[in-house]
């Protein structure tokens, strides 16, 4: 729809017009813009409002490549569920890069699933072993089913293992999984991490769920629930072990999975590399079967903006 030159692409023409696949390869080839320069996010604004539990912020940035200007605006608000609604709630604004009128308004809630799926599946396709079997979920919030959709097409996954820390939740993902014809166990979070080749964490906790010691040789691990401070999936110490990638080296230290390790002094930001770097093939990425990979997520304004443009 057009309202006085602006376009309104509602939640519903969202899901009609972009898929998995296209948010795939729009946030891989963001992330290599983001690795040459060619595209720049600005620095996330994400606070607690001090009302309703909820988190606020704005993410944005400027691509170059598609000539995309915009900010994404929402946050978390986990009081909603109750009401029916996601608790994550989101609105992309699109401006003319050579005017700066506004283009869009876009609804972005469907869009921050597929392209935070689309984030870990890039970093499975770029990191995880070829012959990865297990794919373990941690998490089964409304992200999780998406995580879990996107990951199977990079790997020739046989079994889904899963923890929750609600376990409630964990059939519904189960129902995911027989949807896309793996089976699906549930044991306890130690077993989890001893069997998965490819650990995809995906919730709001705000204390490690995952400890060191636990990662097998070879696992990828994509931390895909921190994206605010205070907030954090694994152990520091997680992090000093793994070759650590992410797709923003400033926002993975500040309110990324790394936050917690770079403020103890367990990792610096030179020895973190966007997963941009991978694509483009300036970093080989994993470099021996043995090594643990994690991918730090913490969620970029430009991951949003392409998908759209793209599309719309
Ligand atoms: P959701 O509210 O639907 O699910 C939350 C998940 O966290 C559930 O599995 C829940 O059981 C679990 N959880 C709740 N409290 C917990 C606790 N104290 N300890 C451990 N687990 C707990 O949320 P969602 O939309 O699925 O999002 C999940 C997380 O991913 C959120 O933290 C969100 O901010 C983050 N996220 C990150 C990105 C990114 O780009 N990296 C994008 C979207 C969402």
């Amino acid at each position: 729809m057009s309202e006085n030159g602006i376009l309104v692409v509602s939640e519903d023409d969202c899901k009609r017009l972009m898929d998995a696949e296209a948010a795939f390869d729009a946030v891989k080839d963001v992330f290599g813009r983001m690795a040459s320069g060619e595209a720049r996010n600005f620095p996330v604004v994400r606070e607690a409002i001090g009302y309703a539990d909820a988190l606020y912020g704005f993410k944005s940035g400027f691509d170059r490549g598609s000539m995309t200007l915009g900010v994404k605006g929402g946050g978390y608000w986990p009081g909603n569920t109750a009401q029916g609604l996601t608790n994550h709630q989101s609105t992309v604004c699109l401006f003319d890069a050579d005017t700066g009128r506004l283009s869009a308004l876009v609804g972005g809630n469907y869009l921050t699933a597929i392209r935070t799926a689309a984030a870990s599946a890039v970093s499975i396709a770029a990191l995880s072993r070829q012959d990865s079997k297990v794919l373990g979920m941690i998490g089964a919030g409304h992200q999780a089913g998406f995580q879990l959709r996107a990951a199977v097409e990079q790997r020739n996954f046989e079994k889904v293992v899963a923890w929750n820390y609600h376990p409630e939740y964990l059939p519904n993902l189960g129902n995911v999984a027989a949807e896309v014809g793996l089976p699906f166990e549930t044991p306890v979070i130690e077993e989890v991490c001893a069997q998965a080749d490819v650990i995809i964490t995906i919730t709001s906790s705000f204390q490690p769920l995952l400890m060191n010691h636990w990662i097998q040789p070879g696992t990828h691990i994509a931390c895909m629930g921190t994206d605010t401070r205070g907030k954090q999936e694994v152990e520091s110490k997680l992090l000093a072990s793994a070759k650590v990638f992410t797709d923003e080296i400033d926002q993975s230290t500040s309110i990324g999975e790394a936050q917690h390790a770079f403020a103890e002094g367990l990792i610096a930001k030179e020895q973190i590399t966007p997963l941009g770097e991978v694509i483009n093939g300036a970093h080989p990425g994993r470099s021996q079967s043995g090594d643990i990979t994690l991918f730090d997520s913490t969620g970029v304004g430009l991951q949003d903006l392409p998908c759209l443009l793209n599309r719309a």
